[in-house]
């Protein structure tokens, strides 16, 4: 479960969260819609605590951290192993392979041993459907392996829950559909996510509830059908008239 609570975020004089509030119940999906600087990555990275906002409470399964004060950098440590982040453009490591990029998060932040870390790396690869490339290096992959090794390096801290920040944008479109397949299973599996993407097909298919950003702010939440298909609020319709154009 994930709960965050009245969180704003500012950049010097740029309010860039407004008190937003996000609850994601264990087991379920929330996608995330919104334009271009609408402020859909700045919360996932405080969801991380990449960031840390000025005001606001996140909870992630029984631990709570509330930003309204100094956060000590042990607690930041321990509430960022909560949650496995899934970037846009992959941030592998270039010289390590697949296995040793999914190794490095339960080694040298978990502390497990290298033998037990090879072992769950390999069978996490074969997971997302790369048991075959573990011995390869991110140049070597294309873009649709390269964000699955990213996934399977975020699920190698056995994190409770997800973060996806527009995991397929910055893939050619015919390897996107390999990379939502990964992400539906592991819905399946009842892992609980933070994901945002403009693929409406995933969205339709998946979402638990959508929740449509502009401007810093919640507009609108919903299950998929109500906000794609009878949205309230005229800035939800314009968006989506732009992204399904
Ligand atoms: P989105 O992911 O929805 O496109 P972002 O969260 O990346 O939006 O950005 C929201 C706003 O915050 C934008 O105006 C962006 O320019 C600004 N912003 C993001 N990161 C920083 C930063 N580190 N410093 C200053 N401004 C930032
Ligand atoms: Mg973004």
């Amino acid at each position: 479960m994930i709960t965050a609570n009245n969180i704003s975020k500012r950049f010097g004089e740029l309010e860039v969260l407004k008190n937003i509030n996000v609850n994601v119940d264990t087991g379920k999906v929330v996608v995330i819609i919104g334009p271009s600087g609408s402020g859909k990555t700045t919360l996932l990275r405080c969801m991380n605590l990449l960031e840390q906002p000025e005001e606001g409470t996140l909870t992630i399964d029984d631990q709570t951290i509330d930003f309204h004060g100094k956060i000590p950098k042990k607690s930041i440590r321990s509430f960022r192993r909560l949650s496995g982040m899934v970037f846009q453009t992959y941030n592998l490591f270039p010289h390590f392979t697949a296995r040793q990029n999914v190794m490095e998060g339960p080694v040298t932040v978990q502390k497990v041993g290298k033998q037990d870390a090879r072992k769950k790396a390999t069978e996490i690869l074969g997971k997302v459907g790369l048991g075959d490339k573990v011995e390869t290096y991110p140049h070597q992959l294309s873009g649709g392996q390269q964000q699955r090794v990213g996934i399977a390096r975020a699920m190698a801290i056995d994190p409770k829950v997800m973060l996806f920040d527009e995991p397929t944008s910055a893939l050619d479109p015919e390897l996107v559909g390999e990379v939502l397949l990964v992400m539906k299973q592991l819905a399946e599996e009842g892992r609980t996510m933070v994901v945002v993407t403009h693929e409406m097909s995933f969205a339709k298919e998946v979402a638990d509830e959508v929740i449509f950003m502009d401007e810093g702010k919640v507009i609108e939440r919903g299950t998929p059908a109500e906000v794609f298909e009878t949205p309230k609020e005229e800035r939800t319709k314009r968006f989506l008239n732009l992204i399904t154009e």
